[in-house]
């Protein structure tokens, strides 16, 4: 039996397993994380709604259920030519026929970066905030900075909707607790019209978002540094705050970087249409390693990486001879969907080539997302079947 290895126990990597795994292959997952972060749920660890355990599966669980050897181990290198990876522990491995990469992304690192804090990072910088917001709220005041950064060798990378949606919880967490009036709450972003991979409709709702929510806004300003209580741009000007949460733009994994691999300029991995590393025979990208080719509104999203995943599968299941049928491609599986919640609520942001909608989901947005994330859970330990 052919044996696989998939690098990265995130969403991408994990669906890769399963769908591997489904079609009869011998599958090992290697992860450095323990567990699964549920990075679309994460969003309400820092109000206190969610505990970090309530949005990680142990990949143990899912790999039982599933099927697949787990490994938990970093991975240092990766050597495609010579068909081989290193891992911290476990060393030199070349006991594989494929390999999946799936190890996610590194950020941009901006001048004075450590004087932030990402909600798009590990589980304990995501606990950090929760810790610096509950200080604030015992203080009954504060000023909080939210923003995120560009990358204009990889525009795709740009994450800004959670951002959006940890601002918007944090309003209404201080509106139930009557301290909303007591903080500053300012956004800011190096370009003039941040979100408008979303479409003009979508801007005008979220224009009249800010301004219901009270939230300052400062965009189209190249960001200089950040210092301990500042974001400073490069006009000079600056946000004072007591809590700066910045997800700087998405840049290639160090692994990737480092390796022969075929990649782009910003280090992400150049793959074809059916997710094989461009000039690698037996070697796949999933999720946000990968550059996504397509139209400019592309984003990367947990549900594309899932999709990338999927195909892999197939077309590996197709050139060993599993099955029959054609080879199959990630971009015209390409748009973005995502419910965009506010912590009272919701909207459904969608766009393709035809189409760019945010439909408004006051109260139910909120609970349809919740029951994503249950879905979700048991969806990956096998408990229910998938529905899309
Ligand atoms: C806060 C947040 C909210 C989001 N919300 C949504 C949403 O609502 N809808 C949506 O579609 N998408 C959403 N996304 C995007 C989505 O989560 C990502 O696109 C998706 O997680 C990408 O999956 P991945 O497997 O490529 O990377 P990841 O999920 O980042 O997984 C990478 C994995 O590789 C492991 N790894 C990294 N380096 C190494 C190493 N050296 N050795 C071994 N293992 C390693 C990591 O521990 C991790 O387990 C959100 C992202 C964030 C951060």
């Amino acid at each position: 039996m052919k044996k696989i290895t998939v690098l990265g126990g995130g969403i991408g990597g994990v669906e890769t397993a399963i769908a591997l795994k489904k079609e009869g292959f011998d599958v090992e997952l290697i992860s450095d994380r323990d567990s699964l972060l549920v990075y679309p749920i994460s969003i309400w660890v820092p109000t206190g709604e969610k505990s970090i355990n309530e949005v990680r599966i142990p990949l143990k669980e899912i790999a039982n259920a599933r099927g697949f050897k787990l490994t938990i181990d970093r991975v240092t290198q990766i050597k495609g030519k010579e068909n081989s990876f290193f891992l911290e522990k476990g060393g030199k491995r070349t006991d594989f026929d494929y390999l999946v990469v799936a190890l996610g992304q590194s950020k941009l690192k901006h001048k004075g970066i450590e004087n932030t804090l990402s909600v798009c990072g590990s589980p304990d910088e995501i606990l950090q905030i929760k810790e610096k917001i509950d200080k604030l709220v015992k203080n009954k005041e504060g000023k909080i900075a939210f923003g995120f950064g560009g990358n204009p060798k990889a525009p795709e990378a740009v994450r800004g909707g959670p951002v959006f949606e940890v601002m918007f919880n944090v309003h209404n967490y201080l509106k139930k607790l009557g301290l909303r009036k007591n903080f500053e709450i300012t956004f800011f972003a190096p370009m003039p019209k941040p979100g408008a991979r979303l479409g003009e409709k979508a801007l005008k709702m979220m224009d009249m978002m800010f301004k219901n929510m009270g939230i300052n806004r400062i965009t189209g300003k190249k960001i200089k540094e950040f210092t301990e209580n500042s974001v400073i741009f490069e006009d000079g000007s600056s946000i004072e705050a007591d809590l700066i949460v910045f997800t700087p733009a998405g840049d290639g994994h160090p692994v990737v970087k480092n390796s022969d691999l075929t990649k782009t300029e910003a280090g992400f991995l150049k793959i074809e249409d059916t997710c094989q590393v461009a000039g690698f025979d037996n070697i796949y990208g999933v999720g946000d390693s990968a550059s996504i080719e397509g139209p400019d509104w592309r984003a990367k999203q947990g549900h594309l990486a899932e999709v990338m995943g999927r195909i892999t599968a197939h077309n590996i299941a197709v050139k060993e001879g599993k099955k029959s049928g054609a080879l199959q491609g990630y971009k015209e599986h390409i748009n973005i969907m995502c419910l965009m919640d506010t912590g009272n609520g919701g909207a459904l942001a969608y766009r393709t080539d035809s189409k760019a909608m945010l439909i408004p989901l006051p109260v139910v947005g909120h609970w349809m997302k919740k029951a994503w994330g249950i879905y979700y859970r048991l969806n990956k330990l096998g408990k229910i079947p998938r529905l899309i």
